[in-house]
């Protein structure tokens, strides 16, 4: 006999989780599905590697579903100011939290910590059902439903199934879903470390002939590095010892923060833009990486995600309180096209961005010199470019105004 249920978020990563705060406490009888067990413990003084810069937009949503405050308990650095400057020139910009009259720019918070807050508070809601560790092995059509099996042998049937399932997404693989974009040849090697001044409470970019290196605060003296670059230079700075790496990146960040004197974890992962042509079809929606990839050079990627998942819920939502069928294609059409737009001027403003750095003509070279000490002096472009980074700007969910 199949269990029923009105939602089930296949994928309990940040963006499924959040999805599933958002309809936490509604009528709708909603269940996470997750494929590989979660940790919600560490020792007290290890740094997750995989960090997220987090904008005004996804901490108000997170707020509002009641998971802010435990990862504020766990660890959150605020930043207020952000430095950005070119290696082939003298082009610098740097934003300060001051200018736009808020405490802050932003936060960074390890990804474990988000997904861990969320984890808890879903788990507090009597509505929503955690299947962890659980995955699906096939899913079928049926008039007004899906019907899901696990592995396990359950049955699950429900009239809306989403995937939150990330950039290699299984449900939209099975959905026919198409997807277009293109690898960037580039990796993004990770890594925590100690350096020898403080980071001043900013987040650093440098950017280099081979893609930009960030500094993003952390706690104390530490600061999560993320330094995109070829696929060999990463793999070569993922497997050499610590002292050249240490040397190496104190090098390529000018020695910002002083020399770089500790590092605990290192990892590197493959960068591309991705977007799928729908995001939805009937009974299917997908939300997060599973719908769009996109490069981290300005941190968008799970904030596009939680925007995706606010607006996700309060569509279905607003179709279950006129009585509608949440899982029709016109009622999350509402969904899609809401989101769509705006995720692709993120995509493609950050993809114009990562190219106009990567080139090595002289005449680009100049213009995004020219470009970013120009940004720098007229303070309401400035202006426009913080309120991108902080999230306020665009047709925001209720959740996150
Ligand atoms: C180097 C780097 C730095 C980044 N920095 C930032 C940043 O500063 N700020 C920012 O906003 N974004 C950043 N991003 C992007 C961000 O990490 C992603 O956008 C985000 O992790 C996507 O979250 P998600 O929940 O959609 O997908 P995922 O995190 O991929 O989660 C998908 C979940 O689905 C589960 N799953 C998959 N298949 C199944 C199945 N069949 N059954 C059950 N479960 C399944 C997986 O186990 C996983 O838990 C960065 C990305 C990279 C690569």
């Amino acid at each position: 006999m199949a269990e029923q249920y009105d939602v089930v978020i296949v994928g309990g990563g940040m963006v499924g989780l959040t999805l599933a705060c958002c309809l936490g406490g509604s009528a709708l009888r909603v269940a996470v599905l997750e494929a590989n067990p979660m940790a919600t413990d560490w020792p007290a003084d290890s740094i997750g590697l995989r960090v997220s810069a987090i904008t005004h937009a996804s901490r108000k949503v997170f707020n509002h579903v009641g998971a802010w405050q435990s990862m504020v308990d766990q660890r959150v650095t605020a930043y207020g100011e952000m430095r950005v400057w070119d290696a082939a020139g003298d082009g610098i910009v740097h934003f300060d939290s001051a200018e736009a009259g808020e405490p802050s720019l932003g936060c960074i918070v390890e990804n474990r910590v988000i997904q861990s807050a969320l984890l808890q508070r879903a788990a507090e809601f009597e509505n929503i059902e955690l299947m962890i560790p659980a995955r699906w092995q096939q899913w079928h059509d049926e008039q007004d439903h899906v019907c899901i099996r696990l592995e396990d042998g359950r049955q699950l049937r429900t009239k809306l199934l989403v995937g939150a399932d990330g950039a290699r997404s299984p449900v939209r693989e099975q959905a026919g879903i198409q997807t277009k974009g293109w690898g960037y040849d580039q990796h993004a090697v990770m890594a925590i470390v100690k350096t020898e001044q403080s980071h001043q409470h900013t987040c650093w970019q440098r950017f280099l002939p081979n893609g930009p290196l960030a500094f993003l605060p952390m706690h104390e003296h530490y600061s999560c590095v993320v330094w995109s670059t070829t696929p060999e230079q990463a793999a070569e700075l993922v497997a050499m010892n610590d002292a050249p790496f240490m040397l190496q990146l104190g090098e390529a960040f000018e020695y910002k923060l002083g020399r770089v004197v500790g590092v605990c974890e290192r990892g590197r992962f493959p960068l591309c833009l991705q977007h799928t042509l729908d995001y939805v079809k009937p009974r299917i929606a997908l939300v997060g990486d599973a719908a769009h990839a996109i490069h981290p050079l300005a941190g968008q990627g799970v904030n596009l995600g939680v925007l995706d998942a606010a607006a996700l819920a309060e569509t279905v939502l607003a179709s279950h309180t006129m009585r509608r069928d949440i899982g029709l294609l016109q009622n999350l059409r509402r969904y899609e096209r809401w989101r769509k737009g705006q995720n692709v001027a993120m995509m493609l403003s950050m993809d114009g961005f990562k190219r106009l750095f990567g080139s090595p003509l002289e005449p680009l070279k100049l213009a995004r010199n020219v470009g970013l000490n120009a940004t720098n002096r007229l303070t309401p472009v400035k202006r426009l470019f913080m309120e991108y980074a902080m999230g306020d700007r665009g047709d925001l969910p209720t959740l996150a105004r």
